[in-house]
């Protein structure tokens, strides 16, 4: 141990990588940190957290609109796109700092600087100095992915660059169906642009459940939203101070920004894994055993660069685990089934487990209740929109298997479900839990019919 510079030597210092390296310091390793951009990594500087302020600024248009039903006079309000950026920038300021702090305290050694692999145990920064580590971790993360080369592709942005526009777009379009495409066109529309979600499949969010996905797309379309599927963007074109953006189908748009949401690729490239061998899997991501060990034995990979599932929490698990492995003598491994997930889209989603395509396929009997109703504070607001709730139950066990929600705060309805879910809660311990009234959330334990039943005739 003694030889090295280091006991461990962690490339990136986002949410994965933040976290191993806490820990392991903590456990009284010797810890140094190398990242070439900002501490915090995606989901702090240029992901989750920005995108959930712009999401609560989204969201005031409508509350304006509602409280006119509950006796509120509200003059015509106004936005301003320049004091969001700005008070925005300055809470990742914040944030970051509050990231370098936590290192520092626990007696991480920071270095500002783009770290590669020379050989299994050194790491070279661009000083051109070398570390020596008995370990290292690559917590290096994604990437935006632009797709196929497309005439005019510099002309549009990602999620990157839409956190830094000047001015808010009055029109934009957004190619993608995931979560960055969806959230960011509910963003945008909530915030005044015209927009057009341009996606290539039959309907938006694909692996979600279909009704879900239905009920969303609708949602989004009452919205003012112009959901275009089963089309690409093809090319674009400045105009002037215009984009025309040319579709699959030969019909063009007219846009001030269009927006690529299509994908993230782990950050593999250019860190030295071909040179040590590192076994990539065919999604791009880093190959790992479920002790996040890649082929090189000392070598570790956490994060989205593994491409597992890509998610703030996952990496924070997932470092975490690392660490108590390697260095708290506590072999960790990460439960990646049952991970509970939001969209916040508008209506935000909630989604935990199987979808109904999924259960029909993996149960003997599979039992679904669904629900879908006016939320309360519609009926004085007058909105025009609904709530949907979905609870997939296995008609042999009586488990809730899948959990999914449209509607206000269903992100956190199923961080709340999800604890049930991961107990393995029947059925059954959902109708003896006492309803919380009056709520939205009382639907999930008051759902006693079943809209539908499948293999259960044959069973019987
Ligand atoms: P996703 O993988 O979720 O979605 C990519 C979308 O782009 C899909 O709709 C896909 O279509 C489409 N697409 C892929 N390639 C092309 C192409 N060449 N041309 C046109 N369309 C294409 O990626 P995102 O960028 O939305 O998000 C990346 C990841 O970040 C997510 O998977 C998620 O894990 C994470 N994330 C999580 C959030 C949260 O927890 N709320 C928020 C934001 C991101 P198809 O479906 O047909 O493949």
């Amino acid at each position: 141990m003694a030889d090295h510079d280091v006991d461990l030597f962690v490339i990136g210092a986002g949410s994965g990588g933040v976290r191993a390296a806490r820990v392991a310091s903590s456990y009284g390793a010797r810890v140094m940190v190398a990242e070439e951009f900002r501490v915090g990594g995606t989901c702090v500087i240029r992901g989750c957290v920005p995108k959930k302020l712009l999401v609560y600024a989204s969201r005031f248009s409508h509350e304006f609109e509602d409280a006119a039903g509950f006796g509120w006079t509200v003059p015509a309000p106004s936005f301003n796109w320049a004091t969001l950026i700005a008070n925005k920038d300055r809470e990742i300021d914040r944030l970051e700092a509050a990231y370098v702090g936590t290192l520092d305290r626990y007696k991480v050694n920071l270095v500002r600087s783009r770290a590669v692999l020379e050989d299994a145990n050194t790491v070279r920064l661009s000083t051109g100095a070398r570390v020596h580590a008995e370990t290292i971790l690559i917590a290096t993360g994604g990437w935006p992915h632009m797709g196929p080369k497309i005439p005019g592709i510099e002309h549009a942005i990602s999620s990157n660059e839409a956190f830094h526009l000047t001015e808010l777009p009055k029109r934009i379009v957004v190619q993608g169906g995931g979560y960055i495409a969806v959230e960011f066109a509910c963003i945008f529309a909530g915030l005044g642009s015209k927009v057009t979600l341009v996606y290539r499949g039959e309907n938006i969010l694909r692996g979600f459940d279909d009704d879900i996905r239905e009920h969303l797309r609708n949602e989004m379309q009452t919205r003012g939203i112009t959901v275009t599927c089963g089309h690409t963007v093809d090319a674009i074109e400045k105009v002037g101070d215009e984009l025309m953006v040319r579709l699959s189908d030969n019909s063009t748009i007219a846009a001030d920004k269009t927006m690529f949401a299509i994908g993230r690729r782990p950050n593999v490239m250019g860190i030295g894994c071909e040179a040590l061998n590192l076994g990539c899997h065919e999604h791009g991501g880093i190959e790992v055993d479920e002790y996040s060990r890649t082929s090189v034995p000392n070598i570790y990979a956490v994060g989205d660069v593994t491409n597992r599932v890509n998610l703030t929490p996952v990496a924070i698990r997932e470092g975490h685990a690392f660490a108590d492995t390697l260095y708290g003598g506590k072999p960790t491994k990460v439960d990646h089934l049952n991970i509970p997930t939001a969209v916040f889209s508008e209506p935000e989603l909630g989604v935990i487990g199987l979808t109904e395509a999924q259960a029909r396929e993996q149960l003997a009997i599979l039992d679904v209740y669904k629900t879908s109703f006016r939320p309360m504070k519609a009926t004085l607001s007058g909105r025009n929109t609904r709530v949907f709730m979905k609870l997939l139950v296995d008609g042999t066990t009586d488990r809730v298997v899948g959990c999914h929600i449209a509607g206000p705060d269903a992100g956190e309805m199923i961080q709340l479900i999800g604890i049930a879910v991961k107990m393995g809660a029947t059925k059954a311990d959902f109708d003896a839990t006492m309803a919380v009234h009056p709520t939205m959330a009382e639907e999930l334990v008051t759902m006693r019919d079943k809209a539908m039943s499948y293999g259960r005739k044959a069973a019987e």
